[in-house]
């Protein structure tokens, strides 16, 4: 991975930031919970229409999804089964449909909406005055909904939103993010408390640049984040040397999605497609959720972007002790092969799995204090030494993938100061992880092609539309 060369040659203003950037993207970019972005490159090649704004998700009409249509669903639901005694009637509560709550619409056309601002020093009776209701009708509220905590911890300067209808509360609405409000809704003297979350829509943009002095500039002329830039950086990484290879002249094109809430723009969402230019050798790639939900990089033709492991599974780390099967060791004084790679860094600095496999060890290992050993298919294996802390919940028999954290620098076993010892074995023999050869990660299967294919068509394709476009605005 080239991140740590590539910081190097940014200014040093932006080096804290960028590493932070950097940090997260190993965790973004390789970690498996990709659920939510699975359906984001389908959506967004949708979003080509011309409008170029369709919402991401099938738009509920809004009276739909705030809960008007339950009387009229309940009405239904009664008239289905006017047989059925009383005390088997299932409240329409049971048969709202969950999806109703996926794509809330918080303004519907005729309800309205008091706003209330939380200030310091504000609880749920102080707000409840503020909105001109008084304990009658906020304690058979809290005593009825089953975790009045779920409503959030209120926070000066949020916002609480309630319907009042003839002075008695109809809905209450706390927005815990942009993304995720609590409703309580009130019907026929029941109340109802759910989770409400919001999608933001994504809109597809595109992005080029040329390099002058460094990628980090040009990458911020053109308009990305410090976080795209490095992102961007990771993919190719495996391919460029970001820190030895740029040259003036390099340049570099991507779609990815902007996610928009109501209009505004509320951060970026995934590369779905790039390509980078290095000394006239053109890198491509697309960017595939498989039909296991996994999204990962692929070249055109299919073939992975990465290697199937990491060089260095810690960032920011400097080698402290090499490979070295004759060395002294330091503490007994003999001797003693050391077969693997310390890496330096700071107590509690994060370690990745080198690579997809199968924890075969997670725990206390003699000298090697707190070690983590991971199985990578039949021929590999890895093993990550003195750790403080084992990442919570890892232990034998779970399943990591490239990237993922497995644990934190520190110093258990026979170590001298925080430091991770890393080994990497091919066929049980000890190999020099630093110039031992990686072996490419596995292809995209081929029953995945059928749909890959069309993808990478298009994604490509508007590559290079927009890059004549550009040419052409000149
Ligand atoms: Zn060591």
């Amino acid at each position: 991975m080239n991140v740590i060369e590539l910081s190097k040659r940014l200014p040093r203003v932006h080096l804290i930031a960028a590493g932070t950037g950097a940090l997260a993207l190993g965790v973004a970019l390789l970690m498996p919970s990709q659920e939510v972005a699975a359906n984001k490159s389908q959506v967004t090649l949708e979003l080509k229409a011309p409008e170029g704004s369709a919402p991401q998700l099938p738009l509920q009409p809004s009276p739909a999804s705030t809960g008007e249509t339950v009387p009229a669903a309940a009405g239904s639901f009664a008239s289905l089964t006017p047989a059925l005694p009383e005390d088997s009637v299932v409240t329409p509560e049971a048969h709202t449909p969950v999806t109703a709550t996926v794509e809330a619409t918080p303004e519907p056309a005729k309800e309205e909406w008091l706003r209330i601002e939380v200030r310091a020093g504000d609880n749920l009776t102080t707000l409840f005055k503020k909105a001109g209701l008084g304990a009658n009708e906020l304690y058979p509220m809290l005593n009825s909904i089953e975790s009045p905590k779920a409503l959030g911890r209120l926070k000066p300067g949020e916002f609480l939103d309630f319907v009042i209808e003839e002075g008695e509360l109809r809905k209450l609405r706390h927005e815990k993010s942009p993304l995720v409000s609590t409703l309580v809704t009130k019907e026929d003297g029941k109340y109802r408390l759910e989770e409400v979350e919001r999608q933001p829509e994504a809109r597809a943009i595109y992005r080029s640049g040329t390099i002058e002095s460094s990628l980090f500039l040009a990458g911020e002329e053109a308009g990305l984040s410090q976080g795209k830039i490095m992102e961007l950086a990771t993919l190719f990484g495996w391919d460029v040397d970001f820190a030895l290879d740029i040259r003036k002249g390099d340049s570099f094109a991507l779609i990815y999605e902007e996610l928009f809430l109501d209009g505004k723009k509320i951060g970026d969402g995934e590369i779905l497609a790039a390509e980078f230019t290095n000394q006239g050798k053109r890198f491509r790639t697309i960017r595939y959720t498989d039909s296991n939900g996994r999204s990962d990089y692929y070249t055109p033709e299919g073939d992975s972007m990465r290697k199937a492991f990491l060089r260095t599974p810690v960032d920011f780390a400097r080698v402290s002790s090499r490979f070295n099967p004759n060395r002294l060791h330091p503490i007994h004084g003999t001797r003693r092969p050391h077969r693997g790679v310390d890496y330096a860094a700071a107590t509690g600095t994060p370690i990745k799995s080198a690579g997809d496999g199968k924890v075969i060890h997670a725990g206390r290992k003699g000298g090697y204090g707190k070690t983590v050993v991971i199985q990578h298919g039949q021929a590999y294996s890895t093993l990550y030494a003195h750790m403080s802390r084992i990442k919570p919940g890892l232990r034998r028999g779970s399943r990591v993938r490239q990237g993922q954290l497995i644990g934190y620098v520190g110093s258990t076993g026979n170590s001298t100061g925080p430091h991770l010892h890393y080994e990497f074995r091919v066929n049980g023999v000890h190999r020099n992880p630093l110039t031992v050869d990686l072996p490419k990660a596995a292809p995209l299967p081929k029953k995945e092609r059928a749909n890959f294919e069309p993808l990478a068509r298009d994604l490509l394709a508007q590559l290079e539309t927009q890059a004549q476009t550009q040419l052409a605005s000149q």
